[in-house]
C-alpha cells in the first residue's frame, strides 16, 4: 500500500496535469488586473497606495476627483512611470483630459470587481450561475452589504436575502445536482451568509444580546430555505464574532423547529488556534442533536486583520504565524471531519492543490466516497482547478458574491491581499512558477525543518504588568492590554467581580493623613448613578482643619522623600501596577457601579492607570540620572532634577482611577509628597487607589488621601503657601481660578507654584466628501456617544461636506438609534447613565437650548426611567455662532454643522476657545496632510474615533482653553513636576584634566546609602 505522502503527492500531480491542459490564465482577466497584481507584488509600498486607490475610487462621484486622488495617490511612487503605464489612459491623460480618464479608471476597477463579484442582483447573478451549471459547477451565493451601521440597514439586508432566496429558487427549480449519487446532501440553492450584516450592535461582550437580535432576524430566513429545500451557510468572520457565530449556530438549530433539519452549515477557519477544540465541539454538539449538518473548511480571509488587530490590543494572537502552520491544521482538521462523516458533511474550501490532494487522499483512505462531501473555491479565482476537479469527478461548488461595487469594496480588496500574498498558494504556483513537487510538499515536514520546528511565541508581544516590569534607560515600553471581553472567561471574570462588587455596597472609607486612618463627623455618600438609591460606599469628608494636617503632613515628609532614591520611587509605581493588574475586574466593576461605565471602557480606565505607573516609572529612570551637558576637558557640568515639593492633585470622575492616578504617580515618582483629592462622585475608587499604594508600600505622609468639597478644602490647598505644584484635571470654570489663585505670592510661600491644568474640549471631525462612511459614522457614534459623552476628548461637532451631508446623515441618525442606552452592569450597553443628577439637569438644559436654536435631529426614546439616563441626541442645522456649538455640553449630545468646503470647514473646527481633540475622515491623500497642518487641537486623529488615547502611543492634553499644553502620558510630561538644577565643577588640577567626563553620574543623593 502506498503511503499517504505519495497518494497526495499523486492526485496533486494529476490536478496540476489538468490545470495545465486548460490553456486560461489563472488570474483569468488579463490587462489592467493583471497590472495591477504585477505591480503590486514587486512593491509592498507601491501595493499600498494601490488598493487604497481602488477602495476610494468607488465613492468618487465626478471625474474631477478621480483624478485628483489619483494625482495624490501616485504623486511620488518610486515606480511612476509603471504606475502610468499600468492606469492606462493614466497620470499624464487625467491631468489633461480628466473627464476621459476618469471614467476609464472606474471602469477598469469596476471590471476588476467584477471579476470576483458574480452579478449586481439575483437576475444578473443567474446568467453566471447558469454558464457554470453547463460546467458542472454549483453555487453558494453570498449578499455583499455595506458594513451595516444601523438596524435599518439590517432589516433591509435580511430583507434582500429573503428576496435573492425568493429568486434563486424560482430560477434554479429544475436544476439537479450535477453528481446525482447522494445529492440529498447537497441541495442545489446554497445561500452564505454573514451574521454581522444582520445586527449592527453585536458586541462580542455580550453574547446573549446578540443572539436575541440575530435569531429573530435569522429564523424567517431559515424557515424559507427549509420550505424551498434550500441550504443555509454560516460564514465566518474576524476572531471577534467567532463564538457568537458558534453559539447563534448551535443555539438556532437544537430549537424545535431546525432540530431535524440537515441543510445548515458553518466555517471553520483553519488558521485559529482554537479551531480544533472549537469543531471537537461542533462535531459533539451535533452528535447530540441527532442530525447532520455541514462544515466548510477554509484557512481563513482575515490574517491581516487579526495579526495587526491583536497586536495593537497587545492580545494572544488568535491565528497561527506561520504558513505551514494553517496548512497542517487544515489537514487535521480535514481528517477530523472526514473521520466524523457519519454526522457532518464537509465542504473543503482551498484554491491549494497540496490541500485539496490530502483531503482526497485521505478520504480514500477511510473509504469516503467522493460524493459525500464537496470543494469549494472563489468565484473569479482558480477557475483551472475548479474544472480539474470536476473532471476528476468531484462535486465542486462556486462561492459567488453579489451585490454593488461600493458594498463589494472590502470583499475585493480581500480578494487582492490574497492573491498577491507573499504566501498564498496561488502567486506561488501561478506567478512565482513554484515547481509542483515543492508545491505539494508535507506542511508538517515544512515546519520541521524551518526553525527546526521552532514557531515564533504564541504572544506576539510581551505582557509588561506580568512580567515585573524592569524598565532600564532605553527599554521598549509596551501598554497593558486590553481585556479582551470576546473570551468567555473574561466575561465571566467581570459578572463575577460585578456580584462581588454589589456584596459591597455601602462600604465606609476613612480619609488617610500621614499613614493614619481618620474618620470624621461627616460622611459622604457615593451612589450608582444608574440607580441613585444604591449607595456604593460612604467616605469621610474632609474639612479645613484636615487639610491643614494633610499639607502637614506632606511638608514633613517631603525632606525625606526628594532624598529617596528615583529607583525606589520607580518601583514602587510598578508595585502599584502589579497590583492594579491583580484587582483588574474588582476595580472595573467598581468604575460600572460608581460611575457608569460600560464594561470596556471601566477596563480601559484601569489599564490606563497601569500605563501610567510603567511609563512613568520608564521616563524616571532615563531623567532621573544627572547628564553631562557638554564634554569640555577640564569642566564637569551635569544637569539634574529636584522635585518641586508638596504636590496637590485634583482628579475629575470621569477617568476615576487613571486620571487620578497619572497625577498622583507622577508627582510620586518625581519626588514629591503627594495630597490627593478624587472627586466626590467616585471617590470610593479614589480611596482604593490609596489603599493599593500603601500596599505598594509608600511611607506615611508621602501620599495623604482627602476627600471633600472642592469648594472649600480644595479651594483652601490650592491657596496654601505650604502647597508648590496643583495637579489639576477638570472644568474650566475652576481650571481658570485655580491658575489665576496659584499666581498669587502668598506670605512665607517658598516656591513659585506650577499648575498642570488639563480642562475640556468643544471637539470636531470633519467628513470629507470621500470619507469612508462605514468608518466614520461607526466612529462618530462611538466618539460622541460612549461613556454618554462624558469624556473631554468626546466628539461634539460633527462637521460635514455639503456634498456628504444627506448620506451621512441619514446613516448618522440610524446609527444613533440603533445604540444600546441602558444600565452598564448588562456587557453590552453602550450609553449608560451621566453622572449625577446636577449633570443631567445641566445637559437637558442644553437640549432646550438646542431645540430653540437649531433642529432637533434624533433623540433616543427607550432610556431607563430612573437614573441619570440622558437620551442620545443630534441637531442638525447648527451654526458656529449657537451656543450649542461653541459651549462644553459634557454629555450625549451631538451637533451636526453643514459646511460648503474644506476651507470653511477646518475655520468652523478651529473657531472655538477649546483645543483639545480633532477628527478628519478623509481618503484625499492631499486633504489628510493639510488637516496635519493646520487643525486647532492637542490630539488630532485621522480616519478613527477622537477618544481613547493610549498612554506613550497618543500623549494627551490640549492648549487654548483646554488646557497648559502639557502631555499626560508623553514623554515630557514628568518634567512640569520638577526643577531642573545644574551642577558645575572645575575638575583641572594644575592643568591636567580628565580625557573622558562620563554622560551620566550617579544621583546627587546625602547622605549615601
Ligand atoms: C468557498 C470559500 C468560502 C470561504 N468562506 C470563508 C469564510 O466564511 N470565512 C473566512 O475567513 N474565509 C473564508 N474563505 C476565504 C478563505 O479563508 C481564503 O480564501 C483562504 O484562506 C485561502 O486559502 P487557500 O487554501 O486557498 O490558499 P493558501 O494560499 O494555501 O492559504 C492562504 C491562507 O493561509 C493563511 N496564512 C497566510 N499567511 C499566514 C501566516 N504567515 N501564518 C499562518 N497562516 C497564514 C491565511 O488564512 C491565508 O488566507 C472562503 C474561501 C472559499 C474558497
Amino acid at each position: 500500500m502506498r503511503s499517504l505522502q505519495s497518494e497526495i503527492e499523486q492526485r496533486g500531480q494529476r490536478i496540476f496535469e489538468l490545470v495545465d491542459k486548460h490553456p486560461e490564465p489563472l488570474f483569468s482577466k488579463a490587462g489592467f488586473y493583471q497590472r495591477l497584481m504585477m505591480l503590486s507584488m514587486r512593491d509592498e509600498q507601491l501595493k499600498q497606495q494601490l488598493f487604497r486607490f481602488v477602495d476610494v475610487l468607488p465613492s468618487l462621484s465626478t471625474s474631477g476627483e478621480i483624478v485628483q486622488h489619483l494625482q495624490e495617490y501616485f504623486a511620488e511612487a518610486r515606480d511612476s512611470q509603471k504606475v502610468s503605464e499600468f492606469l492606462g489612459a493614466g497620470v499624464r491623460l487625467a491631468r489633461a483630459v480628466p473627464w476621459i480618464s476618469g471614467p476609464i479608471l472606474r471602469w477598469n476597477v469596476s471590471e476588476m470587481a467584477r471579476q470576483f463579484i458574480a452579478g449586481r442582483n439575483s437576475d444578473d447573478v443567474m446568467r453566471t450561475l447558469r454558464k457554470r451549471r453547463a460546467q458542472k459547477i454549483g453555487f453558494t451565493v453570498d449578499l455583499l452589504g455595506e458594513a451595516v451601521v444601523n438596524e435599518t440597514e439590517t432589516d433591509e439586508y435580511a430583507a434582500r436575502y429573503l428576496d435573492l432566496l425568493e429568486g434563486l429558487s424560482r430560477e434554479t427549480k429544475d436544476w439537479t445536482d450535477p453528481l446525482g449519487k447522494n445529492s440529498a446532501l447537497f441541495p442545489v440553492v446554497n445561500l452564505s451568509v454573514k451574521i454581522s450584516a444582520l445586527y449592527s450592535q453585536i458586541n462580542p461582550a455580550d453574547p446573549a444580546d446578540a443572539i436575541a437580535h440575530l435569531a429573530p432576524k435569522l429564523r424567517p430566513l431559515l424557515r424559507r430555505a427549509r420550505n424551498v429545500g434550500a441550504f443555509i451557510n454560516f460564514d465566518m468572520e474576524s476572531y471577534a464574532h467567532k463564538n457568537i457565530t458558534l453559539e447563534l449556530f448551535k443555539t438556532v438549530f437544537t430549537e424545535e423547529e431546525f432540530k431535524n433539519w440537515p441543510h445548515a452549515g458553518i466555517v471553520t477557519q483553519a488558521y485559529l488556534r482554537d479551531s480544533e477544540a472549537d469543531l471537537r465541539d461542533l462535531i459533539e454538539w451535533g452528535r447530540a442533536r441527532g442530525t447532520r449538518f455541514a462544515v466548510r473548511l477554509v484557512k481563513g480571509a482575515y490574517w491581516d486583520y487579526e495579526t495587526a488587530k491583536s497586536r495593537q490590543n497587545g492580545w494572544d494572537c488568535p491565528v497561527y504565524l506561520q504558513k505551514p502552520e494553517s496548512d497542517t491544521n487544515f489537514e487535521t482538521l480535514t481528517r477530523l471531519l472526514l473521520e466524523n462523516e457519519s454526522v457532518v458533511t464537509s465542504a473543503f474550501g482551498s484554491h491549494n492543490v497540496r490541500s485539496i490532494a490530502h483531503a482526497q487522499a485521505f478520504a480514500d483512505e477511510l473509504g469516503v466516497d467522493r460524493s459525500r462531501f464537496e470543494f469549494q473555491l472563489l468565484y473569479g479565482m482558480a477557475g483551472p482547478i475548479k474544472r480539474a476537479l470536476v473532471d476528476m469527478g468531484y462535486r465542486v461548488r462556486e462561492y459567488c458574491p453579489v451585490g454593488e461595487l461600493l458594498p463589494g469594496m472590502s470583499y475585493l480588496v480581500r480578494r487582492l491581499l490574497e492573491n498577491t500574498s507573499n504566501e498564498g498558494f496561488l502567486r506561488a504556483k501561478f506567478s512565482d512558477n513554484v515547481p509542483a513537487a515543492e508545491l505539494l510538499r508535507n506542511p508538517r515536514e515544512i515546519l520541521h525543518r524551518s526553525r527546526n520546528g521552532v514557531l515564533p511565541p504564541l504572544n506576539s508581544t510581551i505582557n509588561m504588568t506580568k512580567n515585573t516590569p524592569k524598565t532600564q534607560p532605553g527599554a521598549p515600553y509596551d501598554n497593558a492590554p486590553l481585556t479582551n471581553f470576546a473570551l468567555p472567561e473574561n466575561q465571566e471574570k467581570m459578572r463575577a467581580a460585578l456580584r462581588e462588587q454589589r456584596k459591597q455596597f455601602g462600604r465606609k472609607v476613612p480619609l488617610t493623613i500621614n499613614g493614619e486612618k481618620i474618620w470624621t463627623d461627616k460622611m459622604f455618600s457615593s451612589v450608582n448613578p444608574s440607580q441613585p438609591d444604591q449607595i456604593v460606599g460612604y467616605a469621610a469628608e474632609a474639612d479645613i482643619p484636615e487639610a491643614e494636617r494633610a499639607v502637614a503632613a506632606a511638608r514633613a515628609a517631603f525632606e525625606k522623600w526628594r532624598r529617596t532614591s528615583f529607583e525606589q520611587r520607580c518601583e514602587l509605581l510598578e508595585r502599584v501596577a502589579e497590583i492594579l493588574e491583580r484587582r483588574r475586574f474588582e476595580l472595573s466593576a467598581l468604575e460600572v457601579f460608581e460611575v457608569g461605565k460600560p464594561w470596556s471602557q471601566a477596563d480601559g480606565d484601569i489599564a490606563e492607570a497601569i500605563d501610567f505607573c510603567t511609563f512613568y516609572a520608564r521616563r524616571m529612570r532615563l531623567l532621573g540620572r544627572p547628564r553631562l551637558t557638554q564634554n569640555v576637558p577640564g569642566e564637569e557640568s551635569y544637569q539634574h532634577y529636584w522635585p518641586r515639593g508638596v504636590a496637590l492633585v485634583i482628579a475629575p470622575w470621569n477617568f476615576p482611577m487613571a486620571i487620578l492616578c497619572g497625577m498622583v504617580s507622577a508627582a510620586l515618582v518625581t519626588g514629591n509628597t503627594v495630597i490627593m483629592k478624587p472627586s466626590e462622585q467616585s471617590v470610593i475608587i479614589g480611596a482604593m487607589l490609596m489603599e493599593i499604594y500603601e500596599e505598594a508600600g509608600v511611607p506615611p505622609g508621602v501620599l495623604n488621601f482627602l476627600n471633600g468639597k472642592g469648594s472649600v478644602i480644595g479651594a483652601h490647598m490650592v491657596d496654601h503657601k505650604d502647597v508648590d505644584l496643583i495637579a489639576f484635571t477638570g472644568s474650566r470654570e475652576v481650571g481658570l481660578w485655580i491658575w489665576e489663585s496659584a499666581g498669587k505670592t502668598r506670605e512665607g510661600q517658598r516656591e513659585l507654584k506650577r499648575v498642570i491644568c488639563e480642562m475640556g474640549g468643544k471637539n470636531a471631525m470633519i467628513v470629507d466628501s470621500d470619507a469612508d462612511l462605514d468608518e466614520a459614522i461607526v466612529d462618530s457614534i462611538y466618539s460622541a456617544f460612549g461613556f454618554q459623552g462624558q469624556k473631554c476628548s468626546a466628539l461634539s461637532r460633527l462637521i460635514v461636506l455639503e456634498e456628504n451631508h444627506d448620506r451621512v446623515m441619514e446613516r448618522l441618525l440610524g446609527a444613533a438609534a440603533s445604540v444600546r442606552v441602558g444600565n452598564p452592569e448588562e456587557a453590552g450597553v453602550v450609553v449608560g447613565p451621566v453622572i449625577d443628577e446636577a449633570a443631567y439637569r445641566r445637559i437637558l438644559d442644553y437640549i432646550e437650548v438646542g431645540k430653540s436654536e437649531a433642529t432637533l435631529a434624533y433623540q433616543a426614546k427607550d432610556v431607563p426611567p430612573h437614573g441619570y439616563f440622558i437620551p442620545p441626541t443630534i441637531f442638525t442645522g447648527v451654526k458656529s455662532n449657537m451656543r450649542i456649538a461653541r459651549e462644553e455640553i459634557f454629555g450625549p449630545v451631538l451637533s451636526v454643522i453643514k459646511v460648503r468646503d474644506l476651507d470653511e470647514a477646518i475655520e468652523v473646527a478651529n473657531g472655538t476657545d477649546y483645543a483639545l481633540t480633532g477628527g478628519f475622515f478623509s481618503r484625499s491623500p492631499a486633504n489628510i496632510e493639510r488637516i496635519k497642518a493646520q487643525l486647532e487641537a492637542g490630539n488630532v486623529y485621522i480616519n478613527r474615533p477622537c477618544t481613547g488615547a493610549i498612554v506613550g502611543r497618543h500623549p494627551f492634553g490640549g492648549f487654548k482653553m483646554s488646557g497648559g499644553g502639557t502631555k499626560a502620558g508623553g514623554e515630557d510630561y514628568l518634567l512640569n513636576f520638577l526643577i531642573p538644577r545644574v551642577v558645575t565643577e572645575n575638575v583641572t588640577r594644575h592643568g591636567l584634566a580628565p580625557e573622558k567626563t562620563p554622560e551620566y553620574r550617579e544621583e546627587f543623593l546625602w547622605p549615601k546609602k
